[in-house]
């Protein structure tokens, strides 16, 4: 039957029915839709060949291939139809004549190449298998952008001479374009996501993606009561490497050691560059015992590990910290805050070595201590005098922190200082503390009371917390304002930092504390000639006081000691800086430093640290 404008006629005996044109039409049209729905190539190509088969019962086979044509054998990767069997013996491999084949042809010229089965001379050794399944004739249509190795095909036989003459090229070649466009973009978030993932020094996992690993590895830990553990490595001194040799130098070297790390951990194993010089590894399915053999093994092979520059061999060390799940803890922030304490205590016990991050319960116990005293204000100031040892009267105090346990026990910073320090929660200290300290100061002048100096500690992991900063500063305005007295341009808090913890780099820690120098507070230097940094210290940082380190004013009596504290009282005069004393313990001390021209002192001679009225009443 022939009516214009239903049924296509061309010179050949077969016919079209436009029903079926536009069937074929709509196939390709859900492939299209697949693509819209953000699908994978697979998924598209799988979808454009279930719904060409379904479109009609003339196309027998649709199958497809994704992947590098240039270096791979052609396998279909899915098929449909009726005869999808067929797809089974179809292997278009690398040699000169498998290239002839239309398919790879096809690929090659990056067009549609018909399949003439009957005649097609480059589709001879398929022949015989084609006609048995009935085909006719095919078509081959290449996918994907020529220039970049993955490509797709879309193959479809169908039972009928110059089908695709008569269906006409049109929505195969739409199609084509769209899946194209669908196979490059899905390159693209490969490419991008591989780059969102890996660190362009050492391509090992950055540090985003393994925290993803992190979560995952914990819960199927969690799930199979299996263990896990986490090696965490900084390598030693690693400035200086940066410092002698440059940074290019200190590139290669980090390359080498990411090398070193990953020939020594297992293929299951995950290892990601953590941050500058640091690296960590997951090892799954790893108890404690495990993990220590594998982190010595790992330590030693980074000591011996060498770059050789001209005539010189430079060499290295890593300091490691381990914890395991589920020994060192229950989350993996809390085994990360493990490790991440482990490694602090491979550095102070002299670097180059493994430190595991057992026994620390005892550290999550006072940690969990403080955590319920900071929620239920049990994190309280307790103030010790600073006297003026010409005069003898109060012109300061420093305001220490202590903890009121459930009990009612007042526990010493001493004595959960350094767990707060080691899971880095000395911030939330130094947060309450000032804060309350600066309650008190604007109480005082409020209630008329003597105007004192007040010293607060804080510690490096504050100048880490930069909203914590923000905070406290937006509180120093408005305690200044409630205050209601005209203090002018210098305020009476003073921020101590100690030089026994590493502040890092100067010029951040200067950035970070310039709101409130701006404000009008001031810097002090606390246990000033316990370390190598003082002096920098001193050179860098805008200071106000110098308080000199408790031993020497312990040891004051000693002839030579007090040659040092005299030396230490000039550098104040001449810096115009007030330098204070602390543990003054008796009468006799507190004689010599006035001799030395020491301007203030603290100690047990002028008073205790007592908790402030409204704790006592407690
Ligand atoms: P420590 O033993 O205490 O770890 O001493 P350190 O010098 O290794 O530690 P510190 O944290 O003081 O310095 C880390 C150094 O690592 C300084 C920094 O420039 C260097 N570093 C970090 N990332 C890179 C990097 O990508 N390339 C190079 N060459 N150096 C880096
Ligand atoms: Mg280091
Ligand atoms: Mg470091």
């Amino acid at each position: 039957m022939l009516v214009k404008g239903i049924c296509v006629r061309t010179g050949s005996t077969a016919m079209v029915p436009l029903q079926e044109k536009l069937s074929v039409y709509k196939a390709l049209l859900t492939g299209t839709t697949s693509l819209a729905q953000g699908n994978t190539p697979h998924e598209v190509l799988k979808a454009a060949c279930d719904a060409l088969v379904a479109s009609s019962g003339r196309i027998c086979l649709a199958w497809m291939y994704l992947g590098n044509p240039a270096s791979e054998t052609i396998r279909p990767s899915y098929s449909a139809g009726r005869a999808s069997e067929y797809a089974l013996n179809v292997e278009l491999g690398l040699s000169p004549e498998a290239m002839k084949c239309p398919s790879r042809r096809a690929l090659a010229i990056n067009e549609p190449v018909f399949i003439k089965v009957t005649s097609d001379p480059s589709f001879a050794i398929w022949r015989e298998c084609a006609l048995r399944y009935g085909f006719q004739e095919g078509l081959a249509l290449p996918i994907g952008d020529p220039d970049y190795p993955l490509r797709a095909l879309v193959v479809v036989f169908a039972d009928t001479k110059n089908y695709f003459d008569l269906v006409g090229l049109e929505p195969f070649l739409a199609f084509a374009q769209l899946a194209t466009v669908a196979l490059n973009q899905a390159r693209m978030k490969i490419a991008l996501e591989a780059t969102a993932s890996t660190d362009p020094l050492t391509s090992l996992l950055n540090r985003r993606a393994l925290q993803d690993i992190i979560n995952r590895e914990y819960a199927y830990a969690k799930r199979t009561s299996k263990p896990f553990s986490m090696i965490l490595f900084d390598l030693d001194r690693f400035k200086m490497i940066n410092d002698n040799y440059g940074h290019d130098i200190g590139d290669t070297i980090l390359l080498g050691i990411s090398g070193v790390a990953k020939n020594t951990l297992r293929t299951t194993d995950w290892l990601s560059r953590w941050g500058g010089e640091e690296f960590l590894a997951i090892l799954p399915d790893t108890d404690e015992t495990g993990a220590l053999k594998i982190a010595e093994r790992l330590r030693q092979r980074i000591e011996v590990f060498s770059f050789q520059l001209n005539n010189q061999k430079i060499n290295t060390s890593a300091s490691i910290g381990i914890a395991s799940y589920p020994r060192d803890g229950d989350t993996p922030d809390f085994l990360m805050k493990a490790a991440d304490a482990a490694l602090f205590e491979a550095k102070k016990s002299g670097r180059n070595c493994v430190v595991e991050a057992k026994n620390k319960r005892e550290i999550y116990s006072i940690a969990a201590k403080l955590s319920a005293a900071i929620a239920n204000d049990r994190l309280v100031p307790a103030c010790q005098a600073i006297v003026d040892l010409k005069t003898g009267s109060q012109v300061a105090e420093e305001v220490l922190a202590r903890l009121i346990d459930e009990s009612g026990n007042i526990i010493p910073a001493v004595d959960f200082i350094s767990a707060a320090m080691e899971l880095q929660l000395t911030h939330l200290v130094d947060y309450q503390i000032i804060k309350q300290t600066m309650n008190r100061c604007s109480a005082n002048i409020t209630a008329g009371g003597q105007r004192l100096v007040h010293f607060v500690n804080i510690s490096a992991d504050l100048l880490f917390h930069q909203s914590i900063i923000q905070d406290l500063f937006a509180e120093a305005q408005v305690a200044c304002l409630a205050c209601g007295a005209d203090l002018g341009p210098t305020k009476p808090l003073v921020l101590e930092i100690t030089e026994r913890q590493l502040l890092g780099d100067i010029n951040a820690v200067k950035a970070k504390l310039a709101p409130f120098i701006d404000f009008g507070m001031r810097l002090a230097i606390d246990d000033f000639g316990s370390g190598y940094s003082s002096f920098q210290y001193l050179a860098d940082l805008p200071v106000s006081f110098l308080k000199i380190e408790g031993s020497l004013i312990k040891q004051v009596k000693d002839k030579r000691v007090r040659q040092i504290v005299k030396r230490i009282s000039d550098i104040a005069k001449d810096l115009q800086l007030i330098s204070i004393a602390e543990y003054v313990e008796d009468a006799e001390t507190a004689d010599i430093l006035r001799d030395l021209e020491i301007d203030w002192g603290q100690g047990y001679l002028f008073g205790r640290p007592v908790l402030t009225e409204q704790h006592y009443q407690r």
